[in-house]
């Protein structure tokens, strides 16, 4: 296995209720390393580019309010197969078919604020971490 980076988001829903360091703390609890963090409010532009893939998707112009209603983490995990393991903690989108442990069953409220996102790839994670991050923001 290889060492990975992967790019989170601890999402409004999460901020809003103080959960950023539970949070942290499972991350890090499952071996995964914070390498880079920053608290931002994120426009409406930037969560457009996000989810653009999701565009044509009915919960679109929901999820996009939702990822601006108040402000987000975003991070760069690290650690050996990264993408996979924080998919892992995460749980499943929905949190009423989230694993006990994950970060979804415990914190997520719904389906839509489900307070975590995770990149679904390696090719995804290097796309999304270049959005918020440069090279010289990362220590690892
Ligand atoms: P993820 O990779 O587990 O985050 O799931 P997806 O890529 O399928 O969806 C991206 C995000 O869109 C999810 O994390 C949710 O915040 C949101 N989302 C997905 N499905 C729904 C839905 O049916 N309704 C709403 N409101 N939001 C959704």
């Amino acid at each position: 296995m290889a060492t990975e980076r992967t790019f989170s988001i601890i999402k409004p829903d999460a901020t809003e209720r103080n959960l950023t360091g539970k949070i942290n703390a499972m991350i890090e609890e499952a071996g995964l390393r914070i390498v880079a963090q920053r608290r931002i409010q994120m426009t409406d532009a930037q969560a457009k580019r996000f989810y653009d893939v999701h565009a044509e998707r009915p919960f679109y112009g929901e999820l996009v309010e939702f990822m601006t209603s108040a402000p987000v983490v975003v991070q760069v995990l690290e650690g050996e197969n990264a993408v996979a393991k924080y998919r892992e903690v995460m749980g499943a989108t929905n949190p009423a078919e989230a694993a006990e442990g994950t970060i979804r069953k415990e914190c997520a409220l719904s389906i839509g604020e489900n307070s975590v996102h995770g990149s679904d790839s390696l090719e995804n994670a290097k796309l999304e971490i270049g959005q918020f991050f440069s090279e010289a923001d990362i220590a690892g």
